[in-house]
């Protein structure tokens, strides 16, 4: 016979499936000799079994022998009239979840035995029926759904009668016996019945409610958005009702074993004195620091000390308590590994190293790889969020906090942000793939609609950018050049301030804090001496030391690539060439390029980009001194190079009604109507350009090839890996390294130069190119997963639209995550896992790395280290995360207590 009811003295620590958290957690003190209140838990398969198969007179009977031990535990029984018996009954799933039923405390009073109360209470009256209308109260509201409101309305006629501002402290005895009588007819009211005087009845209803909101509708939508099974069940707690409303020598609280916003190690929580569990929660008085009991209770204080010192000795972790003082006797009412910030995480992690209460792999694995970002982004200042109101409040879509003047449109933003050097905010209703460029101007990014997964919030994480979405209450007029929240006026080009860590939006320049994290990392000597740097240098080095794969970065230019090394980059695993063919005078040769009519019309175009091109090589080169580059040939679209096609289109005909000359522009408008293609992602772009234009890789490799025999000259030591992208066939690789391998040698042999490290390689990014990866790589030197077209073109979806469904995708478990920000392991991932097998079986010494977003996304870098890659890489600032990432997936799976 399955067993469904366990005494706390049967269970641990380790048994949330079947006891849910509080309860596991109960039986664990319990059985550590900790001052708990006895009592039983009913578990979380008598619930499943219950929704199933509804009542179960099994489960009841064995509920009635644990009570009976319960009673014989305390010496009382449940409604003696002389000295009865009090139970809370307490929900408790395994995840702590908003949503569950509420507690309901003081059961077992009924209308004779709250007289015995008193009794045993040393004749207080008033507190026994105080305990007896707030019984009432709570049964009513939360296993009979009797509207709150009727109960608060009739407590709040009573206080009036009592005179103006009188408090429920102010109701005596005789007040309550009224109030009592009251609160019985709304529950026949509400209910039909009276209140039940039978205890047993009473602990029978409220354990149904319990085991009933497990499927009630908060409980399913905390579920559904938090992602936890709605399998599991809840558990039900019966523990003796212990009372911190008896007097001053009487309380409830709340008490961290540590400071779980700043990590210090000092005790902190709350303290109400001559209170009952609700009062806190219910906000009714101010509470007490706890430091305060010191004083108040000075014993139990000390009690309180030594029970969080055993606690953290026993967790080897922060844990948090709920307590009840009763006439002087602490009692411990739960405890929990507590909830953290993400600052708190390690310098709390540090310090527990440091005291020899964890070792260094259970370190690494508290500290949350996702949130490390965050410590490096400067916040509005703690003092200026105290003074200052929103004026509006949105999602918090990026975080971050940052100061700009407001524009309305991308093409301003980079306007302003370029020519004027000016600080900009961008202001949309929602932002689209064409307001990238805008985008990445900007200090952040502000929109009225759209999610966390729109594109404005997608691109901005992406890129680093603090970001508040969806704030409904800005209103943007376009025509006016300005928005209005909540009544407030803000024009183009006034300051505002946005908050991406709590959505906040302010109106002017609000002083902001920059992160310790950030200051030490450039090298200020004060904040090096800060417990979060001190944390950070420590546990890095533990990961540093644990990860087997190598980390690079995604850089395009000198300065990234310099940053990126200090962040511990070992090389780069993407530079990308597109951006080396834009800029003014770099434009008009691409342009001839691409319109050049014979080949040496097209060498001219070459020979102007050459030199260009080479410098921005020697720079990056010199940055990454001694470790690899990986640099890709050029990828886009040629048409990106042009003017667009609708426009030019308007312009020339324009230009011709008014009789004007426009024989250049429309020699420009054929040839974009030549390049034009309906379907640009899957067009003219990667190898197929090399393929298309001869010229043109040949050109990008010479200025590679000639600025590694510079800096091999001035005593360097480039490693050069040259990456073709889109391949999709293995004789595309074989014929463009036919073509361009003897461009290097011909230059090295001239230069008299050899390299340490020269290889020929290919993004694997087409679903063909994965399928067929052994052959491509016997032509291949290394391989390099570009996961965001791979994802792209295996989906199917675009990723520039994605934000207009994902969510929904998301939302409706089309997809487990969103795919462009952790890899799709059954599909995209078994394709990589096809492509690196296989490419390795045919060439030994194949090496491979992934360059998409996913690199950075710890998840993804777990899944990385599985496929057995040789490196990630990522973008500079998600270095450090893609370290500590790797060094997880070696260590153990990542608890976190912050989720
Ligand atoms: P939650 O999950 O919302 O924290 P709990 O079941 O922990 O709900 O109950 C909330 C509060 O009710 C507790 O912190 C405690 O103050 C009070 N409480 C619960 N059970 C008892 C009890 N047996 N004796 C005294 N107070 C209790
Ligand atoms: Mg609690
Ligand atoms: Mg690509």
């Amino acid at each position: 016979m399955t067993k469904y009811v366990y005494d706390f003295s049967e269970g641990n620590k380790d048994m949330k499936d079947l006891l849910g958290g509080k309860g596991a957690n109960l039986a664990e003190m319990t059985n550590m000799g900790l001052p708990v209140p006895p009592g039983f838990t009913i578990t979380t398969e008598a619930c499943l079994a219950f929704l199933v198969g509804g009542p179960m007179p099994e489960m009841q009977q064995e509920a009635g022998v644990h009570l009976q031990a319960l009673q014989e535990a305390m010496g009382k029984q449940l409604g003696d009239p002389e000295d009865p018996l009090l139970v809370s009954v307490r929900s408790g799933a395994k995840f702590s979840m908003p949503g569950m039923m509420d507690t309901v405390l003081n059961l077992g009073l009924n209308d004779v035995s709250v007289e015995g109360l008193a009794e045993q209470t040393e004749g207080d009256t008033r507190f026994a029926r105080d305990a007896y209308r707030r019984f009432i109260q709570m049964f009513g509201k939360i296993v009979m759904d009797v509207p709150a409101d009727a109960f608060e309305h009739a407590l709040d006629d009573a206080k009036e009668k009592k005179g103006p501002n009188a408090q429920d402290t102010d109701l005596d005895s005789d007040d309550l016996a009224g109030l009592i009588e009251r609160f019985k007819s709304i529950y026949r009211e509400h209910t039909k019945e009276d209140f039940p005087q039978d205890p047993k009845e009473q602990l029978q209803l409220a354990i149904e409610a319990v085991f009933k909101s497990w499927n009630g509708k908060r409980a399913r939508d905390y579920r559904r958005q938090n992602k936890i099974s709605d399998d599991l069940g809840t558990a039900v707690n019966i523990v003796a009702m212990v009372f911190g409303n008896r007097g001053d020598d009487s309380g409830t609280g709340v008490a961290f074993t540590r400071d779980p916003s700043n990590g210090e190690r000092a005790p902190y929580g709350d303290y109400l004195p001559n209170a009952q569990g609700e009062d806190v929660v219910a906000g009714i008085r101010n509470t007490l620091k706890l430091a305060e009991l010191e004083r108040l209770d000075p014993k139990s204080y000390g009690e309180l000390l030594e029970v969080m010192d055993t606690l953290e000795r026993h967790y080897h972790d922060m844990c948090d308590i709920e307590f009840t003082i009763e006439k002087g006797k602490l009692w411990i009412l739960q405890t929990r590994v507590g909830k953290r910030t993400a600052f708190a995480e390690w310098v709390m992690a540090y310090d527990m190293l440091d005291e020899g209460l964890i070792d260094e792999d259970t370190a690494l694995l508290r500290v949350d790889a996702n949130r490390l970002e965050e410590l490096f982004k400067r916040r509005v200042a703690e003092d200026a969020k105290r003074r200052e109101d929103p004026i509006a409040a949105g999602l918090n879509a990026s975080p971050g906090a940052a100061i700009g003047a407001v524009v309305f449109t991308a093409d301003e933003a980079e306007r302003w942000a370029k020519d004027d050097g000016a600080k900009v905010i961008l202001v949309r209703r929602e932002t689209t793939p064409d307001d990238y460029h805008g985008m990445i101007a900007s200090q952040g990014i502000l929109t009225s609609a759209g999610g966390t997964n729109s594109h404005a919030a997608v691109v901005a994480r992406g890129e680093g950018i603090p970001a508040v979405c969806g704030a409904g209450q800005v209103r943007i007029d376009f025509e006016a050049r300005a928005f209005t929240a909540n009544g407030t006026v803000v024009r183009e080009g006034d300051m505002i301030t946005i908050d991406g860590f709590d959505g906040h939006v302010y109106v002017g320049e609000q002083p902001l804090e920059e992160s310790v994290l950030e200051k030490a990392r450039v090298g200020d000597a004060r904040a090096r001496t800060e417990k979060i740097w001190l944390a950070f240098e420590r546990l890095m080095g533990v990961a540093d030391a644990r990860r087997r794969l190598r980390v690079r970065a995604n850089a395009d230019t000198p300065e990234q690539s310099s940053n990126a090394r200090e962040r511990g980059a070992e090389g780069i695993g993407l530079c990308r060439t597109e951006h080396m063919f834009l800029g003014p005078e770099r434009v008009a040769a691409v342009q001839q390029m691409i319109f050049a009519e014979t080949p040496e019309e097209e060498q001219v175009a070459y020979d102007a980009l050459l030199p260009l091109q080479r410098g921005d090589f020697v720079g990056i080169f010199k940055a990454m001194d001694g470790l690899p580059v990986t640099v890709r040939l050029l990828d886009p679209p040629l048409h990106e190079f042009l003017p667009d096609l609708t426009s030019l289109s308007v312009e020339v005909a324009v230009g011709r009604e008014r009789g004007e000359d426009v024989d250049e522009q429309e020699k420009i408008l054929a040839k974009v109507r030549q390049l034009h293609e309906a379907n640009p992602m899957l067009g003219l772009r990667g190898v197929r350009l090399g393929i298309f234009k001869p010229g043109l890789y040949a050109m990008q490799v010479r200025s590679i090839i000639e600025a590694a025999c510079e800096v091999r000259f001035s005593g360097g030591d480039p490693m050069v890996e040259i990456m073709i992208p889109l391949v999709a066939t293995a004789p595309e690789l074989t014929q463009m390294r036919a073509e361009l391998e003897p461009v290097a040698r011909e230059i090295l042999d001239r230069e008299g130069v050899q390299l340490s490290h020269l290889e020929w390689g290919t993004m694997i990014e087409l679903p063909r190119a994965a399928v067929t990866a052994g052959e491509i790589a016997r032509s291949a030197d290394f391989f390099s997963f570009g996961t965001n077209d791979l994802t792209q073109t295996a989906f199917g979806f675009s990723r520039d639209d994605i934000g207009k469904f994902v969510g929904l995708y998301e939302e409706r478990k089309l997809v487990p995550a969103n795919p462009f920000v952790t890899i799709d392991v059954p599909g995209v991932g078994r394709l990589m896992r096809i492509a690196s097998d296989e490419g390795r079986e045919a060439n030994p010494a194949l090496h491979v790395g992934i360059c998409g977003e996913h690199g950075g996304d710890p998840a993804s870098v777990r899944f990385c280290d599985d496929l057995g890659l040789d490196y990630v890489s990522c973008s500079p600032f998600r270095i450090e995360t893609a370290r500590l990432s790797a060094a997880q997936a070696v260590v153990g799976a990542f608890a976190s207590a912050s989720a």
